[in-house]
């Protein structure tokens, strides 16, 4: 079975590696393949958040994706030769006033609903466990079995892997996608069309403005914007970190050369990719009030990109009302972490043309247009 894939971020990636093993010829077209969000993200891997609550069928999504991380990272650092950036530090949590102490709580009972491993943490606590963190904290919580992933690590990590299983990375724009012809087919930006028995469209926030796509195939996916600094200095951290305060909050995920990745700006500023001082300062702030060390460490850089946001928040999944034209996107703030989840979910749609049972209420056709015609 031939399969293009049209976006090499990592959901594009990862699919393509798990189909490239399920012995399909897979071509993933991608002008800058992990340089959109999927280069840019934090890749923090928690196993709750704010925005799981009351979703309880997303959020066993998000739990099988963790479950599956410690194996996929393995696994992939073997098949590409390559790091991977996967650091299992555990997540530290650190409330600093009464309101951020609420939402830990939240996010212990989510954990004890889960069966996740934690322990709630005094201030004290939190100071031996990182004693460079502002000293007034309020209450902590620690989740020792997870962590994050540096998602420009992970995405050369796929890019490898894809090509040790034999697909093939083609780094031109999909200019056209030609849907009425009798196999699905892309024109590429320099010309050449390619065809398949398989499309799968993973272009993130462009996903529904490919050209060619009739209307009402994929719903539209709005852009998020978010950017993220990175520092580097002689004061380490350990754990990956979120931290709250006055309503307000930031996390800083080390990577494993010592550098931290601090994040993120939320901004609904439609296709907007540029860095702005105003973003860097917010997170300026708001990192020197959690690690008052960060004033003196050494200013690396800051990057901005576009989650890709479905219209309900959750990713979008599987086959379109063309069996021969399926979704990977949608994934909004959790991409990194569902990676691993999708690849293996979008591997056996394209394989079967069936999602596993824990996929199945991301498919497509809970958006009306793209439901598949009843026959
Ligand atoms: C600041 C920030 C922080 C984040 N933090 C986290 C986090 O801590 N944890 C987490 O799990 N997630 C996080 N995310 C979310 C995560 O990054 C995304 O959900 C994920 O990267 C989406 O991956 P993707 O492959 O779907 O999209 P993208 O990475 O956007 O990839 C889409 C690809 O499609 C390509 N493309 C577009 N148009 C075309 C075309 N015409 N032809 C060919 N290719 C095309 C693009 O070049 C791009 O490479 C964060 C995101 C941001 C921006």
């Amino acid at each position: 079975m031939r399969v293009i894939i049209v976006g090499g971020g990592v959901i594009g990636l990862a699919t393509a590696w798990r189909c490239a093993q399920r012995g399909t010829d897979v071509t993933v077209i991608d002008p800058e393949p992990g340089t959109k969000a999927s280069g840019v993200a934090a890749g923090l891997l928690p196993p709750s958040g704010d925005m799981l609550l009351g979703r309880p069928e997303f959020a066993r999504l998000v739990l099988h994706s963790r479950a599956l991380y410690p194996s996929f990272a393995a696994e992939l650092a073997r098949a590409a030769g390559t790091p991977v950036g996967y650091l299992r530090n555990g997540i530290l949590d650190v409330a600093y006033d009464a309101r951020a102490a609420e939402g830990l709580d939240r996010l212990r009972k989510m954990a004890d609903d889960a069966g996740v491993r934690h322990e709630m943490l005094t201030p004290d606590d939190c100071r031996r466990l990182e004693p460079h963190l502002a000293g007034e904290a309020h209450a902590g919580m620690l989740s020792p079995d997870d962590g994050s992933v540096d998602p420009r690590t992970l995405t050369r990590a796929l890019t490898a892997a894809l090509r040790h299983a034999g697909g093939r990375l083609v780094r031109e724009r999909a200019a056209e996608l030609l849907l009425d012809t009798g196999t699905p087919g892309v024109r590429l930006g320099e010309g050449t069309v390619l065809h398949a028995d398989r499309l799968v469209l993973a272009a993130g926030p462009w996903t529904h403005l490919l050209p060619g796509l009739p209307e009402g195939l994929v719903p539209e996916i709005k852009p998020y914007k978010g950017q993220v600094i990175r520092l580097r200095g002689d004061t380490p951290l350990h754990h990956t970190v979120r931290c709250g305060y006055e309503d307000r909050a930031v996390y800083i995920a080390p990577r494993a050369d010592g550098e931290l990745a601090v994040g993120a700006t939320y901004e609904d500023a439609g296709y907007d990719e540029q860095v702005r001082a105003e973003g860097v300062a917010d997170l300026l702030e708001r990192v020197r009030r959690v690690l008052p060390a960060a004033s003196r460490m050494h200013f690396t850089g800051a990057a901005a990109a576009l989650r890709p946001g479905s219209p309900d928040g959750q990713p979008i999944l599987g086959p379109t009302s063309r069996e021969d034209v399926l979704l990977a996107t949608g994934h909004h703030r959790v991409g990194v972490q569902l990676t691993p989840a999708t690849a293996e979910a979008m591997a056996e749609a394209v394989v079967t043309g069936r999602l596993p049972d824990i996929a199945r209420p991301f498919g497509a056709d809970r958006f009306a247009d793209t439901a598949p015609t009843p026959v």
